[in-house]
């Protein structure tokens, strides 16, 4: 097949790890006989340093015009300073926003090759553990009404969280199909207890249960979940949660899976193009020290032919080529725990990568 994959490099080491995702693309196109092709466009801090704005319309024609698009990350120290609206990070809500996508899949797995990465004791993770976030992406708190006004105590600031049957509808629908092509098993996190959103969210969810009736479908409290994630992650299959609970829930089920470098997400819409990123930032501290681990960028572009382009066989190729270069050893330096010996570059991961293609 043919494919324009618009490329978001961004910032500090998003440089690197896109290159290494790109070269690991080419090469699994070459053996399947697929053609894609590679266009970069600015965004976040390279974005305000060339244009002034964090996202340029340039990139978000060119996304638009593309098939799927791969991204770094955006962010650093030395854009810190910047007006809110003018943060680099400020793109990532723009471009998700213009591309239509409301869904954001995380996975988070435990490679057993990785498990003396994991913060959890081994009783509690036993063979490990594989769960699908499915986390609402363009509703909720994040995008609704903000401000400063007078209220009670003086000067206050405050943020609204709303959500529409439409859009707890359709995220909902997504957790339940994927749901049915994984284990079946689906919770659904909220704060009914308190939150009118919730109440609205958990009656919708229980609403389309009854559509789904081989799914095993379950409620939780978002307070409960951050502690069962860490109690018995095995439990959970697929999550499904709103925009601001999904951010903080899958941050921590990466954290439990050791390693923040290996964990890829997607981001995707009514149709099928999608944006794939790693789940991390820019990490500046190691930025063009070529110390990054390019495999959650790897891994996203592995979800990009998934979930793009329906090329599930080429996809796996890269997940098992993943799994051979962990098993026989090989770690980049914030997956070496305790193990001697010298740490891989970022560029040695990926060419260990190819030759395992
Ligand atoms: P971070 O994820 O960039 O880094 C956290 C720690 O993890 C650092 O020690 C870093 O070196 C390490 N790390 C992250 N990715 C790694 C990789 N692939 N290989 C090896 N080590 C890795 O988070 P942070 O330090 O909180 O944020 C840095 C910048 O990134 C900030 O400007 C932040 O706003 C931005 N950010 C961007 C995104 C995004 O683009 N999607 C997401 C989160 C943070």
């Amino acid at each position: 097949m043919k494919a324009e994959i618009a490329l978001l490099r961004g910032d500090g080491i998003g440089p690197e790890i896109v290159d290494g995702a790109v070269s690991v693309l080419r090469k699994t196109a070459q053996i399947f006989g697929h053609d894609f092709n590679f266009t970069p466009y600015l965004i976040g801090g390279c974005a305000i340093d060339a244009t002034g704005m964090p996202l340029p319309e340039e990139t978000v024609n060119g996304c638009l015009a593309s098939d799927s698009v791969l991204l770094g990350a955006v962010g650093g120290p030395k854009w810190d300073d910047m007006p809110g609206d003018r943060r680099p990070e400020k793109a990532l809500l723009g471009i998700r926003s213009a591309l239509g996508l409301y869904t954001n899949l995380r996975p988070a797995k435990l490679y057993p090759a990785l498990r003396s990465a994991s913060p959890l004791k081994d009783e509690i993770v036993g063979s490990g553990f594989d769960i699908m976030i499915v986390r609402e992406l363009t509703g909720g708190i994040y995008f609704g009404e903000r401000g400063y006004r007078e209220g009670k105590y003086g000067n206050e600031a405050f943020d609204t969280e709303s959500y529409s049957v439409t859009e707890i509808e359709r995220i909902g629908r997504v957790a339940f199909e994927t749901a049915m092509k994984r284990q079946k098993k689906l919770c659904s996190i909220d704060k009914a207890n308190v939150l009118e959103t919730s109440r609205l969210w958990r009656k919708i969810m229980h609403g389309l249960s009854e559509n789904y009736p081989e799914v095993e479908y379950s409620d939780m409290f978002v307070d409960n979940a951050a502690m069962q994630l860490v109690r018995d992650p095995r439990q959970f299959d697929v999550i499904v949660t709103s925009n601001m609970f999904g951010d903080i829930l899958s941050d921590e089920a990466s954290q439990i899976t050791g390693s923040i470098g290996m964990l890829s997400s997607a981001s995707l819409g009514d149709g099928t193009r999608g944006m794939y990123e790693p789940i991390h930032g820019s990490a500046p501290d190691i930025a063009g020290q070529n110390k990054a681990n390019p495999i959650a960028t790897i891994l996203s572009g592995a979800m990009m032919l998934k979930y793009s382009f329906g090329l599930k066989e080429e996809a796996d190729r890269i997940e098992k080529a993943v799994d051979s270069v962990l098993n026989a050893g090989f770690r980049t330096a914030d997956i070496m725990g305790s193990q001697e010996g010298t740490p891989l570059t970022c560029t040695e991961m990926t060419e260990r990568i190819l030759e395992a293609l």
